[in-house]
Protein backbone atom coordinates (compact mmCIF):
# COMPACT_ATOMS: atom_id res chain seq x y z
CA UNK A 1 0.00 0.00 0.00
CA UNK A 2 2.72 2.48 1.04
CA UNK A 3 4.71 1.42 -1.99
CA UNK A 4 1.91 1.74 -4.41
CA UNK A 5 1.04 5.43 -2.99
CA UNK A 6 4.45 6.32 -2.63
CA UNK A 7 4.89 5.29 -6.71
CA UNK A 8 1.27 7.34 -7.19
CA UNK A 9 2.65 10.42 -5.57
CA UNK A 10 5.94 10.46 -7.58
CA UNK A 11 4.30 10.16 -10.93
CA UNK A 12 1.75 12.59 -9.74
CA UNK A 13 4.51 15.15 -8.79
CA UNK A 14 6.53 14.86 -11.59
CA UNK A 15 3.49 15.31 -13.92
CA UNK A 16 2.53 18.25 -11.83
CA UNK A 17 6.28 19.50 -12.08
CA UNK A 18 6.36 19.19 -16.02
CA UNK A 19 3.07 21.50 -15.90
CA UNK A 20 5.09 23.43 -13.48
CA UNK A 21 7.69 24.43 -16.02
CA UNK A 22 5.43 24.93 -19.09
CA UNK A 23 3.99 27.75 -16.41
CA UNK A 24 7.23 29.60 -15.82
CA UNK A 25 8.71 29.89 -19.41
CA UNK A 26 4.98 30.61 -20.44
CA UNK A 27 4.30 33.24 -18.11
CA UNK A 28 7.31 35.23 -18.89
CA UNK A 29 6.51 34.75 -22.28
CA UNK A 30 2.95 35.32 -22.28
CA UNK A 31 2.05 32.52 -24.15
CA UNK A 32 -1.04 30.82 -23.71
CA UNK A 33 -0.83 27.22 -21.98
CA UNK A 34 -1.71 25.52 -24.87
CA UNK A 35 -0.10 24.11 -27.62
CA UNK A 36 2.48 21.06 -27.24
CA UNK A 37 5.88 21.83 -25.56
CA UNK A 38 8.78 22.63 -28.02
CA UNK A 39 12.00 23.26 -27.89
CA UNK A 40 12.93 26.62 -26.76
CA UNK A 41 15.31 27.34 -29.29
CA UNK A 42 14.93 25.85 -32.81
CA UNK A 43 11.05 25.56 -31.78
CA UNK A 44 10.79 22.23 -32.57
CA UNK A 45 7.43 20.47 -31.56
CA UNK A 46 8.78 17.91 -28.87
CA UNK A 47 7.74 13.92 -29.30
CA UNK A 48 5.75 12.07 -26.83
CA UNK A 49 8.85 10.28 -25.73
CA UNK A 50 10.83 13.81 -25.19
CA UNK A 51 7.83 14.45 -22.59
CA UNK A 52 8.60 12.22 -19.77
CA UNK A 53 9.17 14.24 -16.55
CA UNK A 54 12.67 13.64 -15.47
CA UNK A 55 13.45 10.67 -17.63
CA UNK A 56 13.39 12.25 -21.13
CA UNK A 57 16.06 14.94 -19.63
CA UNK A 58 18.62 12.12 -19.04
CA UNK A 59 18.38 10.14 -21.89
CA UNK A 60 18.48 13.14 -23.83
CA UNK A 61 21.84 13.71 -21.98
CA UNK A 62 20.59 17.29 -21.29
CA UNK A 63 20.35 18.32 -24.97
CA UNK A 64 17.86 19.14 -27.76
CA UNK A 65 17.33 16.01 -30.02
CA UNK A 66 17.56 18.64 -33.18
CA UNK A 67 19.79 21.48 -32.50
CA UNK A 68 22.08 20.22 -29.69
CA UNK A 69 21.35 23.04 -27.66
CA UNK A 70 21.51 22.79 -23.56
CA UNK A 71 18.15 22.21 -22.25
CA UNK A 72 18.16 24.12 -18.92
CA UNK A 73 18.09 22.29 -15.77
CA UNK A 74 14.96 23.60 -14.42
CA UNK A 75 12.88 21.29 -16.19
CA UNK A 76 14.74 17.95 -14.26
CA UNK A 77 15.07 19.66 -11.02
CA UNK A 78 11.37 21.14 -10.96
CA UNK A 79 10.32 17.81 -12.04
CA UNK A 80 11.92 16.10 -9.03
CA UNK A 81 10.99 18.77 -6.52
CA UNK A 82 7.56 18.49 -7.59
CA UNK A 83 7.86 14.47 -6.71
CA UNK A 84 9.71 14.92 -3.38
CA UNK A 85 6.37 17.74 -2.23
CA UNK A 86 3.97 15.31 -3.84
CA UNK A 87 5.60 12.01 -1.89
CA UNK A 88 5.66 14.36 1.60
CA UNK A 89 2.22 15.78 1.00
CA UNK A 90 0.88 11.77 0.74
CA UNK A 91 3.36 10.74 3.72
CA UNK A 92 2.38 13.12 6.30
CA UNK A 93 -1.41 11.82 6.48
CA UNK A 94 -2.14 8.63 7.52
CA UNK A 95 -2.14 6.72 4.69
CA UNK A 96 -5.17 3.10 4.58
CA UNK A 97 -7.45 2.50 1.48
CA UNK A 98 -10.36 4.89 2.89
CA UNK A 99 -8.82 8.28 2.17
CA UNK A 100 -11.54 10.84 3.62
CA UNK A 101 -12.72 13.47 2.09
CA UNK A 102 -10.94 15.49 4.54
CA UNK A 103 -7.47 14.05 4.37
CA UNK A 104 -7.88 14.13 0.79
CA UNK A 105 -8.51 17.96 0.84
CA UNK A 106 -5.49 18.75 2.99
CA UNK A 107 -3.24 16.37 0.73
CA UNK A 108 -4.81 18.35 -2.55
CA UNK A 109 -4.04 21.90 -0.46
CA UNK A 110 -0.26 20.83 0.58
CA UNK A 111 0.59 19.79 -3.16
CA UNK A 112 -1.36 22.73 -4.48
CA UNK A 113 0.66 25.06 -2.38
CA UNK A 114 3.89 23.30 -2.61
CA UNK A 115 3.58 23.95 -6.68
CA UNK A 116 2.45 27.78 -6.21
CA UNK A 117 5.56 27.94 -4.18
CA UNK A 118 7.91 25.86 -5.90
CA UNK A 119 6.62 28.05 -9.29
CA UNK A 120 7.25 31.56 -7.62
CA UNK A 121 10.64 30.47 -6.27
CA UNK A 122 11.69 28.96 -9.92
CA UNK A 123 10.29 32.10 -11.95
CA UNK A 124 12.49 34.44 -9.60
CA UNK A 125 15.61 32.01 -9.85
CA UNK A 126 15.32 32.90 -13.54
CA UNK A 127 14.00 36.02 -14.65
CA UNK A 128 14.17 37.84 -11.24
CA UNK A 129 10.57 38.75 -10.70
CA UNK A 130 7.77 37.34 -8.76
CA UNK A 131 4.76 36.60 -11.38
CA UNK A 132 2.61 38.87 -9.62
CA UNK A 133 -0.40 37.71 -11.09
CA UNK A 134 -0.50 33.97 -10.74
CA UNK A 135 0.81 34.63 -7.46
CA UNK A 136 -2.18 36.76 -6.40
CA UNK A 137 -4.46 34.02 -7.57
CA UNK A 138 -3.11 31.43 -6.22
CA UNK A 139 -3.63 33.27 -2.70
CA UNK A 140 -6.92 33.47 -3.05
CA UNK A 141 -7.59 29.69 -4.16
CA UNK A 142 -5.58 28.26 -1.27
CA UNK A 143 -7.38 30.84 1.37
CA UNK A 144 -10.78 29.64 0.41
CA UNK A 145 -9.17 26.30 0.27
CA UNK A 146 -7.83 26.39 3.93
CA UNK A 147 -10.98 28.13 4.83
CA UNK A 148 -12.90 25.12 3.42
CA UNK A 149 -10.92 22.78 5.19
CA UNK A 150 -11.69 24.31 8.42
CA UNK A 151 -9.38 27.52 9.05
CA UNK A 152 -11.33 30.85 10.60
CA UNK A 153 -11.36 33.05 7.57
CA UNK A 154 -10.11 35.98 10.07
CA UNK A 155 -7.18 34.15 11.03
CA UNK A 156 -5.69 34.19 6.94
CA UNK A 157 -7.21 37.50 6.33
CA UNK A 158 -5.00 39.13 9.08
CA UNK A 159 -1.92 37.15 8.00
CA UNK A 160 -2.66 38.19 4.67
CA UNK A 161 -2.47 42.16 5.91
CA UNK A 162 -0.16 41.69 7.89
CA UNK A 163 2.61 39.82 6.44
CA UNK A 164 2.24 42.17 2.66
CA UNK A 165 2.58 45.03 4.82
CA UNK A 166 5.21 44.27 6.65
CA UNK A 167 7.24 42.86 3.85
CA UNK A 168 6.33 46.04 1.61
CA UNK A 169 7.46 48.20 4.41
CA UNK A 170 10.32 46.90 4.56
CA UNK A 171 10.56 47.27 0.58
CA UNK A 172 9.70 51.29 0.82
CA UNK A 173 12.26 51.57 3.94
CA UNK A 174 15.49 49.87 2.14
CA UNK A 175 14.30 51.70 -0.98
CA UNK A 176 13.98 48.13 -2.64
CA UNK A 177 17.52 47.12 -2.03
CA UNK A 178 16.68 44.16 0.76
CA UNK A 179 14.18 43.08 -1.44
CA UNK A 180 12.38 43.93 -4.45
CA UNK A 181 8.88 45.05 -5.27
CA UNK A 182 7.01 41.79 -6.21
CA UNK A 183 8.31 40.36 -2.34
CA UNK A 184 5.51 41.71 -0.43
CA UNK A 185 2.90 39.85 -3.20
CA UNK A 186 4.58 36.63 -2.08
CA UNK A 187 3.83 37.78 1.78
CA UNK A 188 0.50 38.11 0.73
CA UNK A 189 0.12 34.52 -0.53
CA UNK A 190 2.56 33.39 3.05
CA UNK A 191 -0.40 35.16 5.18
CA UNK A 192 -3.01 34.25 2.88
CA UNK A 193 -2.30 30.36 3.49
CA UNK A 194 -0.41 30.05 6.77
CA UNK A 195 -2.69 32.82 8.68
CA UNK A 196 -1.57 35.22 11.35
CA UNK A 197 0.69 34.40 13.53
CA UNK A 198 2.01 31.67 11.89
CA UNK A 199 2.77 33.79 8.87
CA UNK A 200 5.11 35.81 10.66
CA UNK A 201 7.04 32.60 12.13
CA UNK A 202 7.22 31.90 8.62
CA UNK A 203 8.98 35.45 7.85
CA UNK A 204 10.92 35.19 10.52
CA UNK A 205 12.58 31.46 9.14
CA UNK A 206 13.05 32.94 5.58
CA UNK A 207 15.19 35.98 7.22
CA UNK A 208 17.31 33.58 9.14
CA UNK A 209 17.98 31.37 6.18
CA UNK A 210 18.23 33.92 3.70
CA UNK A 211 20.97 36.24 6.19
CA UNK A 212 22.94 32.71 7.13
CA UNK A 213 23.17 32.10 2.78
CA UNK A 214 23.70 35.90 2.18
CA UNK A 215 26.74 36.28 4.71
CA UNK A 216 28.12 33.10 3.59
CA UNK A 217 28.30 34.59 -0.04
CA UNK A 218 29.23 37.38 1.28
CA UNK A 219 32.32 35.86 3.09
CA UNK A 220 33.12 33.12 0.33
CA UNK A 221 32.83 36.43 -1.81
CA UNK A 222 30.71 34.52 -4.16
CA UNK A 223 28.27 38.63 -4.16
CA UNK A 224 29.12 41.62 -3.50
CA UNK A 225 26.76 43.88 -1.50
CA UNK A 226 25.13 45.69 -4.85
CA UNK A 227 24.15 41.75 -5.99
CA UNK A 228 20.65 41.20 -6.31
CA UNK A 229 20.08 37.85 -4.74
CA UNK A 230 16.43 36.85 -5.65
CA UNK A 231 14.47 36.39 -1.74
CA UNK A 232 11.18 34.32 -3.36
CA UNK A 233 13.38 31.15 -2.85
CA UNK A 234 13.98 32.04 0.86
CA UNK A 235 10.60 33.04 1.56
CA UNK A 236 9.46 29.59 -0.51
CA UNK A 237 11.69 27.53 2.17
CA UNK A 238 10.08 29.66 5.25
CA UNK A 239 6.50 28.89 4.19
CA UNK A 240 7.06 25.45 3.50
CA UNK A 241 8.85 24.95 7.09
CA UNK A 242 6.50 26.95 8.61
CA UNK A 243 3.49 24.74 7.69
CA UNK A 244 4.99 21.50 7.98
CA UNK A 245 6.46 22.38 11.67
CA UNK A 246 3.51 25.32 12.56
CA UNK A 247 2.77 22.96 16.02
CA UNK A 248 6.63 23.01 17.53
CA UNK A 249 7.01 26.83 15.70
CA UNK A 250 3.81 28.12 17.49
CA UNK A 251 5.25 26.28 21.18
CA UNK A 252 8.48 27.95 20.67
CA UNK A 253 7.15 31.38 19.77
CA UNK A 254 4.64 31.34 22.53
CA UNK A 255 7.81 30.52 25.05
CA UNK A 256 9.61 33.22 23.71
CA UNK A 257 6.58 35.46 24.30
CA UNK A 258 6.66 35.32 27.74
ZN1 LIG B 1 16.14 22.50 -30.31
Amino acid sequence: MLILVSIFAIILGAVLGSFGNVLVIRMKDGESIRGRSHCVTCKRQLRASELIPIASWFMLGGKCSSCGKEIHWQYPVVEAAMSVLTLVAFLRYPLDLNFDLHTLGLIGFEIALGFVILVATVFDLRWKLVPVEFIVTSAIVLAIWRILLGTPWLELVMGAVVVSALLGAIVFLSRGTMMGEGDPFVGLLMGAVLGFPLALLGVLVAFVIGGSVASALLIERAVSRKTEVPFVPFLAAGTMIAFWWSAPLLVIARYAML
